[in-house]
């Protein structure tokens, strides 16, 4: 079971956030496109999903 995440700590435009979110992909996706809608001010459009596919990575060791 592949696990990925993303790190706010990785978008340089985003101010101070440092929200890590791992688990699935799909969950990571919902969750992550929940927290910029809510907190980066993003509209969910499929290209944001896009964005923040692309962006995961592999999870950190124990994360
Ligand atoms: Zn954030």
């Amino acid at each position: 079971m592949a696990r990925k995440a993303t790190d706010c700590r990785d978008t340089p435009s985003v101010s101070g956030c440092s929200l890590y979110i791992s688990g699935e992909e799909d969950e990571v996706l919902r969750a992550a496109t929940a927290h910029a809608v809510d907190v980066h001010e993003h509209t969910d459009t499929p290209e944001l999903r896009e964005e923040i596919r692309a962006s995961m990575k592999d999870p950190l060791p124990g994360t």
